[in-house]
């Protein structure tokens, strides 16, 4: 078993130390925020990810699990050094490397025997070059330092889950001792292990990422033709989901894709293209497409409504997906105050996001509109005038189209995950617009009911 420090307690960081701890490793996990380190060692985890308290209450209790902010005691006996700090989107698009620099420069500072760090960061093409000359340069000890890259794959909302099971364990290294002592970390995981060099491995979690943007933005892009031109862009990926060429996952078509990852590593990619004097078009495309899908469903609900003034509108679903209280590029936090500045009274209701979402957007008037945010669907669909839903989480998707037309003053429904059936909406006399496929119309709604009229007394 080695001794692993983990710089870095997000959902990469955090999921990865714990993980590694659960195999049986010794691990220590290293964060600068003190007040996450305090509520980690009192078994509260920071982030919300399905079965992770658990397994941090169980690892930290057997006492092969700590947490600190004293990273120089972490690092200097640690056989490997595992970096997951963010890399987050500069204004121009590319990753911003400084937490990396600092926890390298810190690294160098502290270690005092050989060891390996291995960056789970996703960086561009070519950096885990320069975090190894960098440590070299700042090296105190005299002492073997190496780095290796290990891009990670989680989804989040299904984080721990997709670590101790991972479909592959990419690693990228430049050295038979790297490859071994990674080999020799993953070992007791027994997953397939992927090891390339490190330039590859920095490019394999760039490849796939894009590449499932690519497949949202083209899906999106299709169904947003399947509208104009009378296709359902559901049956159209059924369809298209029996080919394996194809296969059946990422088909789904919505408001574009959010999150701490897809936005930037298209634009991290985009980015390294262009200083590299190259032009990534289908990357460009997929950014493009995004843009505009995110605020598809307030453009046609404002073709719709004369205003948003005065009118109570209902939003189901804060986050960026369901199963995480992350909010990054959700598509509510560009939709909310686009309907804020018309003067919208917004009923927000979120299971796990709501607190997040409140910091950027406090209770109470927000400029024009106002905000609440409420404990159940109901409430927030009672006696509005509109409907919003851009999460697709499990207390949604149970309500029945029948409680829209109950509960709303007008049964107006925009639907961002293609939620419900449009059939059932058009029974329930919900007018119903959705992505890729028909709208259920006022017209059809009259039409359905004149349809139910005429069968009942015939
Ligand atoms: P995050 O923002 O949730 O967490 C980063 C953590 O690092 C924070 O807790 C911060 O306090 C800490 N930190 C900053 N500087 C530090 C230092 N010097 N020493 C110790 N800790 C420090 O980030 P994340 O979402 O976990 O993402 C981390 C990286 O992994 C990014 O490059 C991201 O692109 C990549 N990634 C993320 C996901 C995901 O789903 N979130 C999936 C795959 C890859």
């Amino acid at each position: 078993m080695y001794k692993i420090a983990v710089a870095g307690t997000g959902y990469v960081g955090l999921v990865a130390g714990v993980c590694f701890a659960e195999m049986g490793h010794q691990v220590t996990c290293v964060d600068i925020d003190q007040s996450k380190v305090e509520v980690m060692k009192s078994g509260i985890s920071p982030i919300y990810e399905v079965g992770l308290q658990d397994l941090m209450i169980k690892n930290y209790e057997s006492g092969n699990l700590k947490y600190t902010t004293d990273y120089q005691s972490a690092y200097k006996d640690a056989d490997a050094i595992f970096i997951g700090v963010g890399t987050p989107e500069q204004p121009d698009g590319s990753a911003n490397l400084s937490y990396i620099a600092t926890v390298a420069r810190q690294i160098a500072e502290s270690v005092e025997k050989d060891c390996l760090v291995v960056v789970k960061s996703t960086v561009p093409v070519g950096t885990n070059d320069k975090v190894e000359q960098f440590i070299q340069d700042f090296l105190v000890n005299d002492v073997k330092v190496e780095v290796a890259s290990n891009p990670e794959f989680l989804a989040q909302g299904s984080a721990v889950h997709d670590t101790l099971h991972a479909e592959r364990v990419i690693i990228g290294t430049e050295s038979k001792w790297a490859e071994e002592l990674l080999q020799g970390i993953y070992k007791p995981f027994n997953l397939p292990v992927v090891s390339v060099n490190r330039r590859s491995a920095e490019m394999i979690k760039y490849a796939s990422n894009d590449f499932l943007a690519l497949k949202i933005s083209y899906m999106n892009d299709i169904a947003n033709l399947c509208e104009l031109v009378g296709a359902d862009i559901q049956d159209v990926a059924k369809g298209m989901s029996f080919d394996e060429r194809i296969g059946s996952k990422f088909l789904n078509a919505g408001i574009g894709f959010g999150g701490s990852c897809f936005p930037k590593d298209t634009k991290a990619l985009e980015y390294l293209a262009k200083q590299n004097g190259y032009e990534l078009k289908t990357v460009q495309a997929a950014i493009d497409v995004n843009k505009e899908q995110k605020t598809i469903l307030y453009k046609k609900a404002s073709r719709r409504l004369i205003t948003f003034n005065g009118l109570k509108v209902a939003v189901l679903g804060l986050t960026f997906k369901p199963g995480t209280d992350d909010l990054r590029e959700a598509a509510s936090l560009e939709n909310i105050p686009l309907l804020l500045e018309q003067g919208a009274d917004i009923y927000a209701f979120d299971p796990v996001g709501a607190d997040n979402f409140a910091k950027v957007h406090p209770e109470g008037q927000n400029g024009r509109g106002s905000i609440t945010y409420v404990s159940n669907v109901e409430e927030a669909i009672k006696d509005a005038n509109v409907c919003f839903i851009f999460t697709e989480w499990a207390e949604v998707r149970e309500v029945a189209p029948s409680m829209y037309k109950e509960l709303m003053r007008t049964p107006l429904v925009y639907d961002g995950r293609n939620i419900y059936s449009v059939d059932k909406m058009e029974q329930a006399q919900v007018e119903y617009h959705s992505i890729g496929r028909k709208t259920v119309e006022r017209q059809n709604m009259k039409e359905a009911n004149e349809r139910e009229l005429h069968a009942a007394r015939s």
